[in-house]
């Protein structure tokens, strides 16, 4: 399968996701799984499984570097032209791309959606300082700027930097403002603010608490990696975990089974980090009640746009076209099936 996939790629221009996942999180995995995407067809290409045992200091944070770089190199010796790709924020994997020969043809973007999320992070951590409380309220904002001016600099590393400082105009209710000592003007993109978006906790211009704020947003070191970010692409990295979490949240009130006594049932678990077994109470199994309604919500949603009758085509590698099912012979008829089983017992 993967070597029909590697032909019909064969001399192509690709643009590549790459993601690594633990097998438990942090410091103890043990392995890890990297996996390299096309990201316009969602195909996977590669995956290969990293040992901790093979890398150095036997560290697991180590582990997803050499996965790039062994799936990375997979891909190179194929016929396939990779000319971007697409990661998360590792350090590890920056500095291999930025130094090593071999991707000196391959452009590394970062995942905006990690890049977004991380400078949230920065904002609400300065907030939680003393005086600089009021930061709170825009960690939300700062991250969605940040979106913003990747999906709207078409790719112009300049463009990114003058629209992303104008998060700082903003929140201090300055919507446009002169740049290039008044020879030209920045301007916010959104609607007139309605009197409620007035009400807004504005904070005051030059003040400490926007003066931290500058601090985090004009960080020479981070206005440095928005030529990682310049290349908007909604990775489906965001939409699983998006997925995850409603499917977590859906269910996190699952009552205990309880046996025919009434008794709740476990099973027992073995934790690699305490090196004891441990009973876990087993819960009632997930009954997904949240789908109908998301259902709903999806078609609400493109009600909205009038596409509702659009017909998603379904995709030249969708292994639905091999096959219905999986299996390896046809199904027999059920009135076969339901006579053989009976007469086995
Ligand atoms: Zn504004």
């Amino acid at each position: 399968m993967r070597q029909r996939l590697v032909n019909e790629r064969k001399n192509k221009e690709i643009l590549l996701t790459a993601d690594a996942r633990n097998d438990s999180p942090g410091h103890c995995a043990q392995y890890c799984t990297y996996t390299i995407t096309d990201m316009e067809d969602k195909v996977i290409l590669q995956q290969d499984v990293v040992d901790v045992r093979e890398v150095e200091g036997r560290k697991s944070t180590n582990m997803e570097r050499v996965g790039f770089e062994r799936g990375m190199d997979a891909i190179l010796s194929t016929e396939i032209i990779a000319k971007e790709v697409i990661t998360d924020g590792h350090t590890g994997i920056a500095s291999l791309m930025s130094h090593c020969e071999k991707y000196a043809d391959i452009v590394h973007q970062r995942d905006v959606w990690h890049g977004g999320k991380n400078i949230g992070k920065k904002v609400a951590n300065v907030a939680k300082e003393k005086g600089d409380e009021d930061l709170l309220q825009w960690s939300g904002a700062v991250k969605n700027h940040f979106w913003y001016c990747s999906r709207l600099c078409n790719g112009n590393v300049n463009d990114f930097k003058d629209l992303w400082r104008g998060i700082l105009h903003h929140v201090v209710n300055e919507h446009e403002w002169p740049i290039d000592d008044g020879k030209s003007a920045g301007k916010c993109g959104h609607d007139p603010l309605s009197d409620e978006e007035r009400e807004k906790p504005w904070l005051e211009k030059n003040s400490k608490v926007h003066k931290a704020l500058q601090k985090i947003v004009l960080s020479k070191r981070f206005l440095n990696t928005f030529l990682y970010f310049t290349n908007f692409r909604y990775v489906g990295y965001k939409l699983r975990n998006q997925l995850a979490v409603i499917d977590f949240n859906s269910h996190r009130n699952r009552q205990p089974c309880k046996n025919a006594a009434g008794e709740i049932v476990h099973r027992g678990q073995y934790s690699k980090r305490t090196k004891q077994w441990r009973p876990v109470t087993v819960l009632q199994p997930k009954d997904y009640g949240y789908i109908p309604t998301l259902i709903v919500k999806i078609f609400e949603e493109q009600l909205k746009t009038g596409n509702v009758n659009r017909k998603i085509v379904r995709g030249a590698d969708d292994p639905r076209n091999i096959a219905a099912n999986i299996a390896v012979m046809p199904r027999p008829s059920i009135e076969h099936l339901v006579q053989v089983h009976k007469s086995r017992f």
